[in-house]
């Protein structure tokens, strides 16, 4: 068991058995033995890569539609520009670069950056030297400004929770010990739970739901903030509208693990529920789900791959090719990961979300 494992089978045997979310904050950001309070994941050497660190022409796409929601409405300044969960810094490096070509856009925003990580802090820092990010434990503490912000592979992150139909109600998954002390998924005694309600119309017994508890007042902020003052959010992730399913995912090592197998040191994510998100940032309108694929390629991502290919050649031009494919190709990353805009309610849709 992992130092983390048996702090954890220590507390349950003490206090009863934990909700998913409980064990996911726990494995994910313990201040000692928390995956990310403890590493950089990302790339070849760590667990798992993401569009960004693929190719540069994700962040530059992403960039030129925020920069043009800016445009569409009216060019305000100051605003802030912010991103969650911005790993190593890369998907902001390669937004502003490609921003330059709208030299006020960067007069304008002011760079904040959510993050938990003080690893990755670090990272972001060294990434973005020269743009003065400034850094936050939540999104309650950025200026109230107009505010445009990115989030790629942020929301996968937060906890959530696991509740199985019952002809009486929800049973929560939960995180218990075996016989011989180990940890083991187990069922809480039903209940009913309104916030699932209206889920009863679309779920038999047996069927399993997620909520994810943090991200409804994320969302929540981010909505409100727009309808006030104006801005636009892009957020890309995987999941769907309206969870279904378990999705809870250990990956460690570039492969698929047991979630229970080794907390502290595998990532754990669940698929997102766009349709929470979109619920919890009303007044705030939003687009409808476009997968990954779908908008690189509105964004024009193909005409953008022809002319960095024009400098490549031999095993560049090849792995520049084979991310391309990656980022975009339906069997790839182009349908699993989907992406959801917010933006003002009667204003213009964010450029490719339309
Ligand atoms: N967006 C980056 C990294 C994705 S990994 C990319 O696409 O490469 C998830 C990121 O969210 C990491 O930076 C992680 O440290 C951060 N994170 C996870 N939970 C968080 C939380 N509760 N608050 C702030 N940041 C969090």
């Amino acid at each position: 068991m992992t130092p983390l494992g048996r702090l954890l089978a220590r507390r349950i045997a003490a206090t009863g058995p934990i909700g998913i979310a409980d064990y996911m904050a726990e494995c994910l950001l313990h201040p000692a033995h928390g995956y990310y309070a403890t590493r950089d994941p990302l790339g070849a050497a760590g667990d798992f890569t993401t569009a960004p660190e693929i190719s540069q022409m994700f962040g530059e796409c992403l960039g030129l539609c925020l920069v043009q929601a800016w445009m569409d409405q009216g060019a305000p300044s100051p605003v802030v520009l912010a991103e969650l969960g911005p790993g190593r810094g890369t998907l902001m490096a390669d937004l502003l670069r490609a921003a330059r070509v709208v030299p006020a856009f960067g007069t304008a925003a002011g760079v904040h950056l959510v993050e938990a990580s003080p690893v990755l802090r670090a990272r972001q820092a060294q990434a973005l030297a020269g743009h003065d990010p400034v850094w936050h434990d939540t999104i309650a503490t950025l200026p109230e400004a107009p505010l445009f912000l990115i989030a790629n592979e942020f929301f996968d992150a937060l906890p959530i929770r696991q509740f199985q139909r019952d002809a009486a109600g929800w049973r929560e998954r939960q995180v218990a010990l075996d016989a011989e002390g180990r940890l083991a998924f187990a069922l809480s005694a039903p209940t009913p739970l309104a916030a699932l309600d209206h889920r009863l119309g679309d779920t038999a017994p047996g069927d399993v739901v997620e909520l994810c508890p943090a991200a409804q007042p994320v969302t929540a902020e981010i909505g409100r903030r727009i309808a006030a003052r104006g801005g636009a959010a892009l957020i890309v992730d995987y999941g769907g509208w309206r969870s279904r399913g378990d999705t809870l995912q250990a990956v460690r090592g570039h492969a698929f693990d047991d979630p229970l197998a080794h907390p502290g040191e595998a990532d754990l994510t669940a698929h997102v529920d766009f349709e929470a998100l979109a619920r919890a940032a009303a007044p705030a309108a939003h687009s409808a789900l476009v997968p990954q694929g779908v908008l690189l390629d509105r964004l024009g991502i193909a005409h953008r791959a022809e002319r960095l290919a024009r400098t490549l050649s031999g095993g560049a031009l090849a792995a520049h090719q084979a991310a391309l494919r990656r980022l975009t190709h339906p069997e790839e990353m182009g349908r699993v990961f989907q992406s959801l805009a917010l933006f003002p309610a009667g204003g213009p849709v964010p450029p490719a979300y339309a």
